[in-house]
């Protein structure tokens, strides 16, 4: 009979802080600045430089830990992780490695219905390296040091998860914390949030962990689930075959859904840590961490239970729109404004969305104001304007974050509420399609259809069409 085998998955993931200076320097965090532009002597590693801790990146750090219910260490300190590689100008890395800034924590994440606690085994700070750019023409190597030194947060979990689903829960839920609070934008693309991917195979009700191997280079979560069904059968064959799993460190590339072997995996001791001698070790007192802990946002969950309290709106719509701390906080504006929840709700999880998709962009880069879309359901409201003539100008609001009282009135968009006008109109549609009429009398009630359309056309769609439809009806019977 074929073995069943169960996977074992544990994380590290990196995460840039949103400091705006870096950690030991006070150059930009900026992404994408012209190469070496937020470079200074620290972060380029020049001899006699000398590192100052940001402040701030404590605070991110603690706001993390404290999220992911993690113990605080309260004497921490740095050490000197030291390699040597083109893009680490210093031939080491200040990291934490003997006594990391928090430890001990977990956060639950639920797949299928089932409620999971992931543990955090720690959480260390370190600083970025800088980025190597390899020239395919030229046959050289440039180096850009403008990410040498940005802030990170490295959140190393046990091994706990056992499917792709579990450690996409797991990233989404920790994603979903860190915006939340504002520590970072977490975008796996630019590279703001990344996961290597710890895993190993057992036999299924065996105890001991399997050798495990560690994969890099996974940027989108559809990489991470394809890694991890691709190593997953990589070392079940090896296993099958009766050979070893070598621990080893595997670069996953995502074009040719294959893993190479990139280094054999290293040790602590290889990097010769030791105390990092330029900083002082960091002292949090316990007024420190009350004084975090009281200004930590309201998080998802509870934002969650909020909304349908407060605003009365389906958990359906709380759920989507609160996946996004941005929608949530464009959603809570808007309402606060105009005092329309489950409208305000309508247009985000609607055209909102389909805008978002077509566009083939992300809740987070929605660039409309709350006020905007406020006025809009205003309009709508009050009938200044129908409905298609809403979600045209919704579409420009979208795009340009026009101001729709100024459009409307600009393009002449009210709704005309003119029953003498209406009539007329009217009138003239019955008298040019004779047929309709007369087929709708007859009992088609599809021939009111055409004339409905024709007159919304001559009316340049600024009409009611309850009203239109209504009034139709009245005349054509008359
Ligand atoms: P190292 O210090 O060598 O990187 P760690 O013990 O810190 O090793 O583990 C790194 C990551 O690997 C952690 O996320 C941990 O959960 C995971 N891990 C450790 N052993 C296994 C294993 N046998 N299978 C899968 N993941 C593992
Ligand atoms: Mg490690
Ligand atoms: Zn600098």
């Amino acid at each position: 009979m074929a073995k069943m085998y169960e996977t074992v998955i544990g994380l590290e993931v990196h995460v840039e802080l949103a400091t705006k200076t870096k950690i030991f320097c006070s150059c930009s965090t900026e992404f994408g600045g012209a190469p070496n532009t937020h470079t200074c002597p620290v972060c380029t590693g020049m001899p006699g430089s000398l590192p100052v801790l940001n402040k701030k990146v404590v605070e991110y750090a603690m706001a993390i830990g404290l999220a992911t219910n993690c113990d605080i260490t309260r004497v921490c300190k740095f050490d000197r992780k030291n390699y040597f590689y083109p893009d680490n100008p210093q031939n080491y890395q200040i990291s934490q490695l003997y006594l990391p800034i928090a430890s001990k924590g977990y956060v639950e994440i639920e797949v299928g219905g089932r409620k999971k606690k992931v543990r955090i085994h720690e959480m260390h700070m370190e600083e970025d390296a800088g980025k190597l750019i390899h020239d395919e023409w030229d046959d050289t190597s440039l180096v850009d040091y403008n990410r040498s030194g940005v802030p990170l947060v490295e959140i190393v979990s046990e091994p706990d998860m056992r499917s792709a689903e579990e450690v996409i829960a797991y990233l989404e839920k920790l994603r979903m914390i860190i915006q939340y609070l504002g520590a970072s934008d977490c975008k796996l693309q630019e590279g703001s949030m990344r996961a290597d991917v710890n895993l190993s195979v057992r036999e299924a009700g065996t105890e001991e962990f399997g050798t495990r191997t560690e994969m890099k280079n996974l940027n989108s979560f559809k990489a991470i689930a394809r890694a991890i069904e691709g190593e997953r059968e990589r070392q079940i064959e090896l296993l099958e075959e009766g050979k070893a799993v070598v621990q080893e460190t595997r670069r996953w590339d995502d074009n040719k859904e294959s893993s190479y072997a990139m280094r054999s995996k290293e040790d602590a001791q290889d990097y010769r840590y030791f105390p990092e001698p330029d900083l002082v070790p960091i002292v949090i007192s316990d007024e420190w961490i009350e004084q975090i802990r009281k200004k930590q946002p309201e998080l998802r969950t509870e934002k969650l239970k909020r909304y349908q309290k407060e605003f009365d709106i389906p958990q359906y719509d709380a759920e989507i729109i609160t996946a996004s701390k941005h929608m949530a906080d464009i959603f809570e504006a808007a309402t606060r404004i105009c005092g329309k929840p489950k409208k305000v709700s309508n247009w985000l999880m609607v055209e909102t969305l389909r805008l978002l998709k077509d566009h083939n962009m992300e809740p987070e880069d929605i660039t409309f104001s709350p006020e905007n879309l406020a006025k809009l359901v205003e309009l709508t409201e009050s009938k200044a304007i129908n409905s298609s003539v809403a979600k045209e100008v919704f579409e420009k609001i979208f795009s340009e974050d026009v101001d729709p009282e100024v459009y409307v009135e600009e393009h002449g968009l009210k709704m005309v509420n003119d029953e003498g006008a209406l009539e007329e109109v009217l009138k003239k549609v019955i008298a040019d399609n004779p047929q309709a009429a007369e087929d709708y009398r007859g009992g088609k009630e599809k021939a009111l259809g055409a004339l409905v359309g024709q007159t919304m056309k001559a009316m340049k769609g600024k009409a009611d069409p309850g009203l239109v439809n209504r009034k139709l009806r009245e005349m054509i019977n008359e």
